[in-house]
């Protein structure tokens, strides 16, 4: 039984370094976008949301007598979408950018997904409310970006092909 919570608790640390990647993505391109304020502002909307994320998750760490992960640790463990999501030197970034973050969000689909079955094994109750609470917030995000997908590229690609309009972000 020690050892099935000492992977719970391995996994909300690995939860609180994600979402806390995910706070540094989300501000980065909140502060990059310029054009295209429908997308910032849902972005804007998510960073809140993320934030309190980190709250519960650290409320959960702490219950269990457990810290959260070192910086370092983090940086290592997310640093491929981090790269994917800061790709500020493409000049197509916003829709790159939605494509990362629509994979960033699946990630954490998929995170809250096993972390809700760990808590309900080890009999963690409040833990299993909690990332229910967490996860319809990253399914929103995810059908957001997918389904603003296709107006967002067209949204791209006229502003890319008019004179003196910048595309980019
Ligand atoms: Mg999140
Ligand atoms: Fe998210």
């Amino acid at each position: 039984m020690a050892e099935l919570k000492e992977n719970l608790i391995d996994w909300l640390r690995d939860a609180y370094a994600m979402e806390q990647q995910a706070e540094q993505m989300l501000k980065a391109q909140a502060a990059r976008i310029e054009h295209y304020p429908k997308v910032k502002a849902r972005i804007e909307q998510h960073l809140q949301e993320t934030l309190g994320q980190q709250e519960l998750l650290l409320g959960c760490i702490e219950r269990h007598g457990g810290k959260p992960s070192a910086m370092k640790d983090i940086m290592g463990r997310v640093a491929a979408f981090g790269q994917a999501a800061g790709g500020a030197l493409n000049s197509d970034e916003i829709v790159k950018g939605a494509i990362a973050g629509y994979v960033f969000e699946n990630l954490e689909i998929a995170t809250y997904t096993a972390l809700i079955a760990a808590a309900k094994t080890v009999g963690d109750a409040e833990t299993v409310r909690l990332c229910e609470q967490i996860l319809p917030q990253e399914e929103a995000m995810a059908s957001w970006l997918l389904e603003n997908l296709p107006e967002l590229t067209e949204e791209f690609l006229v502003r890319d092909a008019t004179p003196d309009v910048e595309a980019k972000r």
